[in-house]
């Protein structure tokens, strides 16, 4: 039997997703949740040579994976 109690194993329920695959897990403390984003962001932003393009790079990922962060929470945080 399977406990569902089982925190270890994280679901793909409890995950939100950058469009470049990379998964961030959902946890309770929000705040570690923003900044493992805002960590990720900064990945993204040294791939881009330019300045504007890694700005505008940001924003959209910050855009995306909050928007995805709110739906998960949204009916239990708020
Ligand atoms: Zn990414």
């Amino acid at each position: 039997m399977i406990d569902e109690q089982n925190s270890t194993t994280p679901q793909s329920s409890s995950t939100i997703k950058c469009e470049c695959g990379f998964e961030i897990l959902v946890v309770p403390d929000i705040k570690s949740v923003g900044s493992a984003i805002d960590g990720h962001i900064e990945q993204h932003r040294k791939n881009q040579p330019d300045s504007k393009q890694a700005d505008m790079v940001a924003k959209r990922i910050h855009q995306m994976l909050f928007r995805q962060l709110f739906e998960k929470i949204g009916g239990f945080y708020i």
